[in-house]
């Protein structure tokens, strides 16, 4: 059984930290790789906050694409309504 090196307390092996002053238990290889963990957790919280963002760029750049090909599309609609009434004023004209 371990003592913890900050308020004497009992602890386990296997913990990493005192259960009651949360002081590491000794071993500062231990203490190394705790601190590693935490810069890796941190960088995988980054790595996932870019992806995050890059999704949400997608997201926000297929919208826009969406867009501009509705706008063509009411623009080629448009087009067409604009050349089948000249088509019938012509035919109109030509008749009369
Ligand atoms: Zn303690």
């Amino acid at each position: 059984m371990k003592y913890c090196t900050k308020c004497g307390s009992e602890v386990s092996e296997s913990d990493k930290f005192c259960s009651d002053c949360g002081q590491t238990t000794g071993q500062s290889s231990n203490d190394a790789a705790v601190k590693v963990e935490i810069v890796n957790t941190n960088t995988d919280k980054a790595i996932k906050a870019v992806g995050d963002s890059i999704s949400i760029g997608k997201k926000v750049a297929k919208k826009h694409k969406e867009a501009t090909v509705n706008f063509l599309e009411s623009s080629l609609i448009l087009v067409i309504a604009t050349l089948g009434c000249f088509a019938i004023f012509a035919f109109v004209a030509f008749v009369f």
